[in-house]
């Protein structure tokens, strides 16, 4: 069963890739099919095979020889493992389609953002509603979660509504404060995790977005000599602290309040 979730997510990997490419450049995810972005040959399905067309193809396009960037599959190992992960967490049931289409729109928004400093509507408006639609019957809380439980608690739609308000509320602030600093991406963004995991989330995916997001910054001035105004988008970061949140938010809490 883990393996074939690991298999969907490769699978599911691939299409990402392509919503990355193409969604900040506003063309269709549908049509036409994937093509190389160098010499335009459309590939064909079994040199489309997340990971292992990589490996046979040495990482070039069948066609011109262009080398292939290794982010396709590592995007598609990374959500491989990530669906694995929250199979292994959660349990099999209908709250995992849920929970992947939130850890798959971290992924795209991710990179969407490190690639254009935007983070797509089209992946948070939709995100918010479906969190405030499952939160009160399929979504798990994170923070409720014991390693063994056999039922998981809700999220709850009254938890749900003060995450998004807190969310969307919290970076309006900042935004403001900030003069710019913050995009309204990183709004909805937050909104949609306060959806999906409920207000405490919203404190713990900031606090360790805002950690890490420090750490690389104080480590790209000194290594690489950037200026104290330099951009680093913030997406990515707090996309990393909405999947620990999601996998270790309850583990987290326990052990904080314990110290
Ligand atoms: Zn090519």
């Amino acid at each position: 069963m883990t393996a074939i979730f690991f298999i969907l997510g490769l699978i599911v990997g691939s299409f990402l890739n392509v919503c990355i490419y193409r969604l900040p450049r506003n063309i269709s995810i549908i049509r036409p099919s994937s093509s190389c972005p160098a010499c335009n040959t459309p590939i064909k399905p079994w040199d489309n095979i997340p990971i292992l067309s990589y490996i046979f193809l040495k990482g070039k396009c069948r066609k011109c020889g262009e080398s292939i960037s290794i982010r396709y599959p590592l995007v598609e190992l990374l959500n491989g493992i990530l669906y694995w992960t929250t199979f292994n967490y959660f349990g099999l049931g209908w709250h995992l389609p849920i929970l992947f289409v939130l850890v798959s729109s971290m992924v795209v928004i991710t990179f969407v953002d490190l690639d254009f400093q935007i983070i797509p509507d089209v992946i948070t408006l939709p995100g918010i509603i479906i969190g405030l639609a499952s939160a009160s019957f399929l979504l798990p809380d994170p923070f409720s979660l014991q390693p063994s439980a056999l039922s998981l608690s809700v999220v709850g739609f009254k938890n749900s509504i003060a995450g998004l308000f807190l969310g969307g509320g919290l970076f309006y602030l900042i935004a403001i404060l900030s003069r710019g600093g913050m995009g309204g991406g990183d709004i909805k963004l937050m909104a949609m995790v306060g959806a999906f995991m409920g207000w405490k989330a919203v404190f713990l995916t900031t606090f360790i977005g805002s950690l890490i997001g420090s750490l690389v910054g104080i480590f790209l001035m000194i290594v690489k000599g950037k200026g104290r105004k330099t951009k680093i988008p913030f997406g990515p970061f707090l996309s990393f602290g909405s999947i620990i949140t999601l996998f270790f938010g309850g583990e987290i809490l326990n052990w904080y309040f314990r110290i």
